[in-house]
């Protein structure tokens, strides 16, 4: 008995299919692009390629953080390419993307966080793929507003930044970070008139129900537009382990209770991640 627990059926993955996802694998091979969704063998491929949405990541994939859940490398990470914008928005222009999530390791390690990387490549793809619609899935910088200005000023249609979990645990699931230090990004992307804002959270990491509803709360609070809920799968046995398969009844009580609050988009359920169905949150 190591305490683990067995995953349920409901989490079994759906193979990738369609004419849509085929073309674009196709690409992704011969130009051996980078998206999150291959990297992270994400079960809903076939069908967020079917819409024409992916994940890219930018900044390269050494992150200076070491979050408990996250499969990213932690360590020093490698000089910034400048040419990253670039390349990473002819990709999308290549790929025919209709909805690009962009996200990114953090950077603590630079003296701009990354920002002025993440700011040119939103500035990239406007120029290179002006059909494409964009989320930014940003860390916290921080919480320094200079550099959230950077992408407030780039102008992505969705800007996200993840609570990832509850206050009491994220001590334990993301060490760099502070609850209460995410939610004032959040909040400051809303005042400064960001029309849309997201955040996501992991279950099963061991929270109370309570927990889950007070989290969901002081979002809205924050003037979070989008939240989606996703059930936690542990990346390698060194990671976090998952103390608990959230069933899809209570990921529907969640909804519910979400919904009620007024968010605009409510994601919940045990497959959700927080860029799924990431081109409905547009709208
Ligand atoms: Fe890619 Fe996100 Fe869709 Fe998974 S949920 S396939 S990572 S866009
Ligand atoms: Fe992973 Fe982001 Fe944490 Fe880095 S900051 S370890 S990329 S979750």
């Amino acid at each position: 008995e190591d305490g683990r627990v067995q995953k349920p059926e409901w989490l079994r993955v759906k193979l990738p299919t369609g004419k849509k996802h085929r073309e674009l694998r196709g690409l992704v091979d011969k130009y051996k692009l980078n998206t999150i969704c291959q990297s992270g063998s994400c079960p809903n491929m076939g069908e967020c390629w079917g819409e024409g949405t992916a994940t890219f990541m930018i900044l390269g994939n050494v992150c200076t953080r070491s979050c408990g859940f996250c499969g990213v490398k932690t360590g020093r990470p490698e000089q910034v390419d400048w040419e990253e914008p670039e390349k990473v928005a002819r990709s999308i222009k290549l790929m025919q993307i209709k909805h690009a999530v962009l996200t990114s390791v953090d950077r603590d390690d630079l003296k701009d966080m990354g920002s002025i990387i993440w700011a040119e490549t939103i500035g990239a793809v406007r120029r290179i793929s002006p059909g494409t619609t964009m989320e930014t899935l940003i860390p916290d910088f921080q919480g320094n507003t200079k550099m959230l200005d950077r992408i407030l000023e780039a102008a992505p249609e969705v800007i996200s930044h993840n609570m990832e979990t509850v206050k009491r645990l994220t001590r334990e699931v993301r060490i760099q970070a502070k609850y209460e230090r995410s939610l004032d990004v959040l909040r400051y992307l809303k005042d400064q008139g960001q029309p849309r804002t997201k955040t996501g959270v992991m279950l099963g990491l061991g929270e109370k129900d309570d927990e889950v509803f007070e989290t969901i709360q002081d979002v809205r609070n924050a003037g979070v537009d989008i939240i989606t809920l996703g059930q936690y799968l542990q990346p390698t046995k060194k990671h976090l382990p998952v103390k608990e398969f959230i069933t899809p009844e209570q990921f529907k009580s969640y909804e519910v209770f979400a919904k009620d609050l007024g968010f605009r988009h409510v994601e919940s359920g045990p497959l959700v991640r927080s860029s799924y169905h990431a081109e409905k949150h547009i709208l």
